[in-house]
């Protein structure tokens, strides 16, 4: 690749390293592999906490103004290298060059907002009620935080965790998902031509998830993980956290209801259930899952949106003016064959789409009439599928949304003001979209309830999973 910002090391101690094995790297559009990074262990993560540890004593006491300032200087940079990024991110996960460049912009507009709000770390004075003595607290970064990150987003989902943790005093071990180390490799050149200080921030690519994940999750040095990934490894995370009490962050997988109310605008419902289900192949953890359509407009919403769906060209993403890429791999290409077949096996029907395209493309899909006890209406598809439900009234609606045990993101249509407040009361999620399919903004809290997660990315919320509240009582 033709970029200075690609590299086949990892980064531990301020050092670009090699390891005794390495792993290939395959771009999901043409099964090939674009590189290779090392494949290190435990040995090497604890090597890298260690080194973390060493620089958080000097990196605590940089000022707040300077650490923000170098946050800033990536800002500055990433937006500078923006197509080498992008093109790194489209060869390794698939999604098309023009989703990349947003997502470069979106992962960097939170190195820009914590370079801002990393200077609001208030504490405050609290009035005392014993005579004599003054209380007030301050706010201290955590520590050491490890982080693991997943290949859906392959940068945005660092920036949020790497740009709040580095302002607040932080040093980062992170381990990207193996099937995008690159796109973390590239920050970690960035942070370095930024002048980040040496051991600020690690990054371990490895194959050995589980046991670089629990050596993580567990060593006494590191005070806090933050996990972006699925239910299942949020929960064994956090179980191996609790052994010496760590501080958690857990965004996890959803199941995103999109409700299509009868007095919405059925133009906007279209064009923001694309915008919700189609961005990158509809792997994503606010994609939209279930569409929820009352009967009065079912035809009608499922005919402009089948038309809209076969109009979506699919293709290698560096390919100009694709629209949809590949499945990451083989087993997201199969959970998505089971997902379709299953619903047809209960009764839905096919609007458009439903095969396999070939190797790791899928069709944009549109099933119809899915009944409620389809799996896709219970689990995450994260595919380019549209499974559309019909209901009779706006309390059924909102039954239906919260029929889930995750609650991340839910997206509903209607122009009636007085229902758009109570429908969005009465969803349990942690996010809600009124009017639009697209909720994520740097400024806003990411997050969600059930089992979605803990904590929340981005906004002054975000800011606060990185520091501590230290009270100090001052005697007489
Ligand atoms: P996804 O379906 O997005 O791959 P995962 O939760 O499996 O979701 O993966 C998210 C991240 O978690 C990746 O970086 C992956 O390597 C890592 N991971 C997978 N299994 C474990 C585990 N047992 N412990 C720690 N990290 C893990």
């Amino acid at each position: 690749m033709s970029t200075t910002l690609f590299t086949e090391k990892a980064y531990i101690g301020g050092k670009f390293i090699t390891g005794k094995k390495t792993f290939p790297v395959i771009n999901p559009a043409t099964g090939r592999s674009i590189g290779t990074v090392p494949d290190l262990t435990i040995e090497d993560t604890k090597k890298a906490i260690k080194a973390a540890e060493k620089a958080w004593l000097d990196w605590k006491n940089v000022s707040v103004g300077d650490r923000c300032r170098l946050v800033r200087k990536i800002f500055e940079l990433i937006d500078e290298h923006k197509e080498e990024i992008a093109e790194i991110m489209t060869k390794e996960s698939g999604k098309p060059l023009t989703e990349s460049l947003v997502e470069v912009d979106y992962a960097n507009s939170f190195m820009e907002w914590f370079s801002e709000e990393g200077k609001r770390a208030y504490g405050e004075t609290i009035p005392s009620t014993k005579p004599g003595t003054r209380l007030a607290t301050i706010k201290q970064g955590v520590g050491v935080v490890a982080a693991i990150t997943p290949w859906n987003f392959p940068l945005a989902m660092i920036t949020r965790k790497v740009a709040p943790a580095l302002v607040a005093g932080c040093t980062v071990v992170l381990k990207p998902a193996s099937q995008t180390p690159f796109s973390a490799l590239a920050l970690a050149k960035i942070a370095e031509l930024a002048g980040i200080p040496k051991g600020v921030l690690h990054i371990i690519t490895s194959k050995d998830s589980k046991g670089v994940g629990k050596e993580l999750a567990t060593n006494t040095l590191v005070r806090k993980i933050s996990f972006t990934g699925s239910t299942s490894v949020g929960i064994t995370l956090m179980q191996q956290a609790a052994t010496t009490v760590k501080r958690v962050s857990m965004e996890l997988g959803g199941n995103a209801p999109f409700i299509v109310f009868d007095d919405a605008d059925i133009d906007k419902a279209v064009e923001g259930a694309l915008a919700g289900k189609f961005r990158n192949a509809g792997q994503t953890c606010v994609a939209v899952n279930r569409f929820y359509v009352q009967e009065g407009i079912y035809q009608e919403f499922s005919e402009r949106l089948i038309t809209a769906v076969k109009k979506l060209k699919v293709g290698d993403g560096l390919k100009k003016g694709i629209q949809v890429g590949p499945l990451i791999n083989k087993d997201g290409l199969e959970k998505v064959k089971n997902h379709v077949e299953d619903a047809l096996a209960k009764g839905a029907t096919i609007g458009t789409g439903g095969k396999v395209i070939k190797d790791l493309f899928f069709e944009p899909t549109v099933l119809l009439h899915v009944p409620h006890q389809a799996a896709i209406a219970q689990e995450e598809t994260f595919g380019p599928i549209c499974s559309l439900f019909s209901f009779k009234t706006e309390e059924e609606a909102i039954t239906l949304a919260n029929d889930t045990p995750f609650g991340l993101a839910a997206y509903f249509y209607s122009s009636n003001i007085f229902r758009c407040q109570r429908v969005a009361e009465g969803i349990e999620s942690g996010m809600v979209g009124i009017n639009t399919g697209m909720v994520s903004n740097a400024s806003a809290p990411f997050g969600g309830i059930k089992q979605s997660g803990l904590g929340r990315e981005g906004a002054k919320y975000g800011l606060d999973e990185y520091v501590e509240v230290k009270y100090l009582c001052y005697g007489a």
